[in-house]
C-alpha cells in the first residue's frame, strides 16, 4: 500500500513586514564607520516612504557632528542624528 505523502507547504515566504526596501544614498563625506549605525537608525524607524512617494533616502552630513537623514527626492528631512565623539 502506498502512502500518500502530504507535503506541507514549505515555501519559502519572503518577509514583507518590516523589510527595509529603501535606498539609503550616503553622502561621500558621511565616514564609512557612521554607515551601519545610521542605517540600523532607518531600519528602526518607521520609515517606509517619503510622502512624496520616493523611498530613496539620502543620508547627509551637515557638519561633523549633525547628520541630516532626508528624501533623496524632494529634500524633506526624516530626522535628524547627533553624532556622539568619543575622545579617547
Ligand atoms: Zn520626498
Amino acid at each position: 500500500m502506498l502512502a500518500k505523502s502530504r507535503r506541507s507547504n514549505l515555501a519559502l515566504v519572503p518577509a514583507r513586514k518590516g523589510g527595509l526596501r529603501l535606498k539609503i544614498t550616503y553622502d561621500p563625506d558621511l565616514p564609512m564607520s557612521y554607515r551601519p549605525l545610521v542605517k540600523q537608525e532607518i531600519k528602526d524607524s518607521d520609515i517606509t516612504e517619503c510622502e512624496c512617494g520616493s523611498d530613496e533616502i539620502y543620508v547627509s552630513l551637515v557638519d561633523s557632528k549633525t547628520i541630516d537623514v532626508k528624501c533623496y527626492d524632494c529634500g524633506n528631512s526624516f530626522f535628524e542624528l547627533e553624532v556622539e565623539i568619543e575622545e579617547e
